[in-house]
């Protein structure tokens, strides 16, 4: 698949190619759904006037009671949370790996229990089904100005220790009790709720630091050298495919304001490189779930590495 701008991520077909592709076999698949409509800061609306909440624990695809237009977004953001799925099975399937990134269900906040896809039925079933594992880290710990409590589902191992294994654990009221810690052991300045300058605090920790891009390559590399090690789909080949969805999280709801958000546009890039000392999978996740207020299309990003043995 090439890189197009003029992609549209709610277009069926690319979906088809990207799940054809995928049913190839020996690919690495890192999606991350967007996550604007189950962001937890909507639930300050009270202290930070601003979007509402549009999904919670209870309605976990989102209320019944939203306008027309609310339907549509959140709507559309548990077509691409399904899409994505589907493509992890697909890449399972065929012999590949797949890690999902999202961030981590944190529990009550302001007495309310927001939705996360991390109670998705859906997402917990591919734990059974394709023996998948799963951790939550701190991006701080990997360069980031925020902790950003983040979670990873998926069949890529891991044995690093800034990794938190097993699922999120809750008290009888949902509030968080790990496997993160209470505090990721720095004093933080940045402050990730509210607006700053009219922007939200939210927006620059979209990006992924370069520290998680490399554990992130790391994993990947990981995996490429397993199937040199006897896969029976790709004897001598790993390819690597990334989906990283980002839309920002200031374009509809503000209030008083029309939606600007546009039709969700992706663009697919390709790029090969050998494994065992490439860096150029980094460059494939610069940009992450949340969004930052300068971009509104969702990306999706491919790498293919090819094994030099
Ligand atoms: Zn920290």
């Amino acid at each position: 698949m090439e890189l197009s701008p003029d992609h549209d991520l709610t277009d069926l077909s690319i979906w088809e190619d990207i799940w054809a592709t995928l049913a190839e076999g020996g690919w690495t698949l890192i999606v991350s759904p967007p996550c604007n409509t189950f962001s937890r800061a909507w639930f300050h609306f009270q202290d930070w006037p601003g979007p509402r909440p549009l999904r919670n624990f209870n309605w976990l695809r989102g209320f019944p009671w939203l306008s027309q237009h609310h339907r549509a977004v959140v709507e559309e953001a548990n077509l691409f949370v399904d899409r994505c799925i589907r493509a992890c099975l697909v890449c399972h399937s065929a012999g590949g790996k797949f890690i999902i990134e999202h961030p981590e269900d944190l529990g009550l906040v302001k007495d309310e229990r927001p939705g996360s896809i991390w109670q998705w039925i859906e997402i917990l079933d591919l734990i059974p089904t394709c023996g998948a594992i799963t951790f939550a880290i701190q991006q701080c710990h990997f360069g980031a100005l925020t902790p950003k409590p983040t979670r990873f589902l998926g069949t890529l191992a891991t044995d690093d220790k800034r990794c938190h294994a097993g699922l999120p654990r809750f008290d009888k009221i949902g509030a968080y009790k790990g496997p993160l810690p209470k505090s990721c052991g720095h004093v933080h300045k940045h402050k990730l709720l509210g607006k700053t300058a009219n922007k939200w605090n939210t927006s620059p920790s979209a990006s992924y630091p370069p520290g998680l891009c490399e554990f992130l390559a790391g994993l990947v590399l990981n995996a490429a050298h397993s199937f040199g090690r006897g896969s029976k789909n790709q004897q001598d080949k790993g390819q690597t495919f990334s989906a990283v969805n980002s839309t920002s999280d200031t374009d509809f709801t503000t209030p008083g304001g029309s939606s600007s958000r546009g039709g969700a546009k992706a663009s697919l890039g390709g790029g090969s490189s050998s494994v065992g000392g490439s860096s150029s999978l980094v460059t494939a996740k610069n940009s992450a779930c949340g969004g930052s207020s300068s971009t509104t299309t969702p990306g999706l990003t491919a790498e293919k590495i090819i094994n030099s043995r």
